[in-house]
C-alpha cells in the first residue's frame, strides 16, 4: 500500500488577507438581490473596504460550476462557484491568474451545517484547483460567525461595524424590495416604480457609504439603534413613492415566494427570473425578506441556549443576549417599516411559524430554512397573506426535499392551500414554469372569486367601487396603505376598505 499517496483531510485555509492589503485588494461578493448587494457595498465602503459585486449568475455559470466542482452538488453551489470561476477567468485573461489572486478576495456564506452548506468550502476549493487558481482567497461567513478562522490578519474584520452595517443594509433592502413589488403591478404609468427604485437604491448606497459611524463596539450598536439617519432617508424614499399613481382595483393573485435561501433571494437566471415572470403573468409577488432568515437563526440559537440551561453556566446570559438581539432586529425592522407608512409586509412571528410547522416538521431539523418553509406556507394561508406559495427548491437540496415531502401532509389537511414547489435545476425552465402556471391559473380564479365576494359583501358593483376610488385620489398614491380586511388580494381588500371595513 502506498502510504505516501494518502493524505489526511485538511480543511480549506486561505492565506491571510492582511490589514495592509485593504487599500489594494478588492472584496468580491454577491448572491443576494441587487438592492441588498448595492447597500451592503455602501456599508462596506464606509468601513474602508474596496468592493465589487459579482455579476448575476447565469446558465453559463451553472455549467461552469458543474464542470469545475462536484457534479452532485446542489444547484446554488454550482451557480455561485461557476459565477466566481467565470469572473476570475475573465479577469485573468485581461491580466494574469497571479494578478487576480493578488487583487481580489471572495467573501461568501458557508458554515458547518446539516446540509451541503457545510461543504461549500470544499466545492470552492475544488473549483479553484480545477481552474488552476489555488492561491485565490475565499473567506466563508458562517451563520454564527466566521468559519475556520480563515480571515486571520485584519484585512477582513468581522467586527460590530461590519455586522451592524450589513444587517441595516439588508433590512432597508428588504423593505424597499417589498414596497417595489407591492407597487409595480398596479402602477398606472409603466416603468415609474422601476425608476423610483433605482434612484432610491442609489440614494441609500450613498447614505450607507457616508454614514458618520461613531464610537467603539458598544458605541456602534448604540449609534445604529439610536440614529434617525436611515428613518429620514426612508422618509425621502416614501415621498418619491408617493408620486406614483396606482390602480389597486386590478384583480391579481398574490404569490408568496419561499424556498432555499439563495434561490428565493436572487432575481435572475438562477431562479428562472421567477419574480419577473410571475409579474408578467399577472401576479403580485410577495418576495422573501432576508430579515426573516436572520430572525429564524436567532430563534434557533435561543432554543439551543435554552437547552443548555443548568449545563452551561453562561447559557442564561447567552439566551438573554440572543433574545435581546432578536427583539432589537424586529424593533428596527418595524421602525423602518413605519417610515415607509407600514406599506411593506410585517415580519411573521417566529413562535407562530414554529407552532404551525411543528406537527409536520421537527423544529430541530436545521439546514436550509429548517421548519420555516412549512411555517411560512401555513402562515400565508391562515392569515390570507397570499393566494399561493411558490417554493423554489434547488435540485439536489436536502432540506427542501424534506419540506416538499412534509407539505404533502399539509396539503392533505388543507386541499385549498395553493402550493407550487418548483425544482430548480437551472436548465429546465419550461418544465418548472409550466408547473407554476397550472397552480397560478387556480390562484387567479381564487383572486377573482375573492374580489366578487368582496363586492357582494360590501353591496358594491365594480362601477360603484371604481367611482368611490376615483373620488379618493389619496388612495391612488403608492404609499396609501390599504388595511388588511380579511382578503389576500389588493383589489378585494380595497373594495372592503371602500365599503368601510376599517370601521367594522
Ligand atoms: S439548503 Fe439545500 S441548496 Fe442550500 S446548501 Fe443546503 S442542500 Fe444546498
Amino acid at each position: 500500500m502506498d502510504h505516501a499517496a494518502i493524505g489526511h483531510y485538511r480543511a480549506y485555509r486561505p492565506r491571510p488577507f492582511t490589514r495592509s492589503e485593504r487599500d489594494t485588494v478588492t472584496v468580491l461578493f454577491g448572491g443576494l438581490h441587487w438592492r441588498a448587494e448595492r447597500l451592503i457595498q455602501g456599508a462596506l465602503e464606509n468601513l474602508g473596504y474596496r468592493t465589487r459585486i459579482l455579476p448575476g449568475a447565469t446558465k453559463e455559470d451553472l455549467l461552469t460550476g458543474r464542470e469545475l466542482a462536484d457534479i452532485g452538488q446542489c444547484c446554488p453551489t454550482s451557480f455561485t462557484a461557476g459565477n466566481l470561476a467565470n469572473f476570475l477567468r475573465s479577469e485573468a485573461v485581461r491580466t494574469s491568474a497571479a494578478d487576480v489572486a493578488q487583487k481580489y478576495v471572495y467573501v461568501t456564506a458557508g458554515a458547518c451545517g446539516a446540509c451541503r452548506f457545510g461543504q461549500y468550502h470544499q466545492s470552492y476549493e475544488l473549483t479553484l484547483r480545477n481552474l488552476g487558481m489555488e492561491s485565490f482567497r475565499i473567506f466563508l461567513l458562517a451563520q454564527n460567525g466566521l468559519d475556520q478562522g480563515a480571515a486571520d490578519g485584519s484585512g477582513l474584520e468581522l467586527n460590530l461595524p461590519f455586522t451592524m452595517g450589513a444587517i441595516w443594509a439588508v433590512l432597508v433592502a428588504d423593505l424597499l424590495q417589498d414596497m417595489e413589488y407591492q407597487v409595480r403591478p398596479y402602477e398606472v404609468n409603466p416603468g415609474e416604480t422601476e425608476r423610483v427604485m433605482r434612484d432610491a437604491v442609489q440614494y441609500f448606497y450613498e447614505v450607507f457609504r457616508t454614514s458618520p459611524l461613531r464610537g467603539g463596539k458598544a458605541g456602534v450598536v448604540l449609534w445604529y439603534l439610536g440614529t434617525d439617519r436611515f428613518l429620514k432617508a426612508l422618509g425621502e424614499v416614501r415621498r418619491s413613492f408617493e408620486r406614483i399613481e396606482v390602480d389597486r382595483l386590478r384583480v391579481k393573485p398574490v404569490v408568496k415566494i419561499t424556498g432555499e435561501f439563495y434561490l428565493q433571494t436572487v432575481e435572475g437566471e438562477a431562479n428562472y427570473n421567477i419574480h419577473r415572470w410571475l409579474e408578467a403573468e399577472g401576479a403580485e409577488v410577495y418576495p422573501a425578506a432576508i430579515a426573516i432568515w436572520l430572525d429564524y437563526l436567532m430563534r434557533y440559537a435561543a432554543r439551543d441556549y435554552a437547552d443548555h440551561l443548568g449545563i452551561d453556566r453562561l447559557a442564561r446570559l447567552k439566551l438573554g443576549a440572543v433574545k435581546t438581539a432578536q427583539a432589537l432586529l424586529r424593533f428596527t425592522y418595524n421602525r423602518m417599516r413605519g417610515a415607509l407608512g407600514n406599506v411593506p409586509h410585517e415580519l411573521p412571528d417566529q413562535r407562530e411559524l414554529y407552532e404551525l410547522a411543528a406537527p409536520h416538521y421537527h423544529g430541530r431539523l436545521s439546514g436550509g430554512e429548517g421548519d420555516m418553509l412549512i411555517g411560512k406556507a401555513l402562515w400565508a394561508y391562515r392569515h390570507k397573506k397570499a393566494h399561493m406559495t411558490c417554493e423554489l427548491s434547488p435540485y439536489a437540496c436536502m432540506p427542501n426535499t424534506m419540506s416538499v415531502g412534509a407539505m404533502a401532509a399539509v396539503l392533505g389537511k388543507h386541499p385549498d392551500l395553493l402550493y407550487a414547489p418548483l425544482e430548480i435545476k437551472g436548465d429546465a425552465e419550461v418544465h418548472a414554469l409550466s408547473r407554476c402556471q397550472m397552480i397560478l391559473a387556480e390562484a387567479k380564479r381564487q383572486a377573482q372569486r375573492e374580489y366578487e365576494e368582496a363586492l357582494e359583501r360590501s353591496g358594491l358593483t365594480p362601477e360603484k367601487a371604481r367611482a368611490l376610488y376615483d373620488a379618493a385620489p389619496g388612495m391612488k398614491r403608492a404609499t396609501y396603505r390599504v388595511p388588511h380586511c380579511g382578503a389576500a388580494g389588493a383589489a378585494a381588500n380595497l373594495v372592503l376598505h371602500l365599503a368601510g371595513c376599517a370601521r367594522r
